[in-house]
């Protein structure tokens, strides 16, 4: 390891960044607004490291927010985009890949009928939307509080005061977004039937969707109470509306067929990105051919892409997902995300710090009793070399690549002296 401080390098980089580029970063939480301090530049990473510029070496739970799931530079998927760009990276034309690719994942969701490729999980969500109002011809989407579906306009917003009493009472959380632009989006709490009950009783004729992360993983992971997701389903189905899953992480994330499998409920479309791209831009939704129908050119739902499909993110995505059905590892994830979790619990019990731990198969979050709290701890783990995601609402990914050892090391860095 080098002999400056690791902090002093960084900072020169932000600061430099920080000329050319909005706060420095190309996405709002990089820059550690939430945690405060300078962010680290990476120069390279492999497996579960990353390392930064000064050549410190991290442990890495963030994981490209939960894209990389068999770790930093997978060899195979490495050769295989390698060997791919030298035949061309865009052709604005079908590739048998594309077909590949979406074969997969029609197999892996059953569900899924068609699909289409896309750029995003923004992209994906956004269309999926335009769809199921295009289908049902109805204007208002339901969402749920504190569940994240990429920023287009009318997904910005949290529920106002009313929530409570049902009122659609919503506020953007961001400026820029006209009012008139969120007033057919009608928040509701998570995990809260009856409230979606009452909204829709109340506007059944007019609402195109309900779009939900079946398991929640930004406000921290948080789990589906029994029924809900069942009762989701039952709702929709009595009143035709199109019910959307947005499994954008958990898509071969939780399970090869994602959250539907693991509790065993379809939806009538579905977002997926992160994984499918292995750790390239990518984005996708699909679901039931009656629906698909109604996208152009086929129907009269108009959607479209320069790089939708383009051989690099989908020879990444495609390999990605052929070794995880080969190798099936979501017990082997499941388990050692629990010895984490069960350790790093002891740990802070053993140090009298308060902490919530909520885990999802591969992905966890520590509620600690504030953000600031959670700071503070951010910044110990970080001076050992172990990187968790800079917001105490973001959730943690264990890969493929994360060793016993490393797992070790991080439980043992929870024993916090005070
Ligand atoms: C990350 C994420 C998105 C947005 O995907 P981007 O590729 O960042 O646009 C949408 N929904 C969920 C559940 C996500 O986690």
């Amino acid at each position: 390891m080098k002999s400056h401080k690791p902090s002093t390098i960084n900072d020169k980089l932000f600061n430099e960044a920080k000329r050319y580029i909005p706060g420095g970063v190309n996405s709002p939480v990089r820059s550690f607004s939430a945690v405060v301090g300078s962010p680290f530049f990476i120069k390279k990473a492999k497996g579960s490291k990353i390392y930064d510029v000064s050549g410190k070496q991290y442990i890495d739970y963030c994981m490209s927010w939960g894209a990389l799931i068999l770790g930093h530079a997978y060899p195979d998927v490495i050769n295989a985009v390698q060997s791919v760009v030298e035949n061309g990276t865009s052709f604005g034309a079908p590739t048998e890949l594309e077909t590949e690719l979406a074969k997969e994942i029609c197999k892996a969701f059953p569900s899924i009928e068609l699909v289409r490729l896309v750029n995003s999980g923004t992209e994906a969500c956004m269309s999926a939307i335009r769809l199921a109002r295009g289908y049902t011809g109805r204007r208002k989407i339901i969402k749920f509080d504190g569940c994240y579906h990429g920023h287009a306009d009318y997904l910005l917003v949290k529920a106002g005061s009313g929530v409570m009493t049902f009122k659609n009472s919503i506020i953007s959380t961001s400026s820029g977004v006209p009012i008139d632009f969120i007033k057919h989006t009608l928040v509701l709490p998570y995990n809260n039937l009856q409230a979606v009950d009452k909204t829709v009783k109340k506007y059944y004729k007019d609402i195109a969707c309900i779009i939900v992360e079946p398991v929640a993983a930004n406000m921290g992971v948080v789990l589906p109470q029994n029924g809900f997701l069942k009762g989701l389903r039952e709702i929709c189905n009595y009143y035709k509306i199109v019910l959307i899953f947005d499994e954008v992480i958990t898509g071969f994330r939780l399970a090869y067929g994602g959250a539907q499998e693991l509790f065993k409920v379809k939806a009538d479309l579905t977002c997926l990105g992160k994984i499918i791209g292995g750790g390239f831009p990518i984005g996708a939704f699909g679901g039931k051919k009656e629906i698909m129908n109604f996208l152009a050119p086929l129907g009269s739902v108009y959607q479209a892409g320069t790089l939708s499909g383009n051989p690099v993110s989908v020879t990444a995505g495609l390999m990605t997902l052929k070794i995880l059905y080969k190798t099936d590892i979501y017990p082997m994830l499941e388990k050692r995300t629990k010895i984490l979790c069960d350790g790093i619990n002891n740990n802070l019990k053993k140090s009298k710090i308060k902490v919530t731990i909520s885990q999802a198969g591969s992905m966890f979050t520590l509620f600690f009793e504030s953000p600031k709290h959670y700071a503070r701890i951010f910044h110990k783990l970080l001076k050992q070399g172990i990187y968790f995601p800079p917001s105490q609402y973001e959730a943690c990914f264990v890969s493929v690549a994360h060793t016993q050892e490393d797992i070790e090391r991080t439980i043992n860095a929870f024993l916090i002296r005070s």
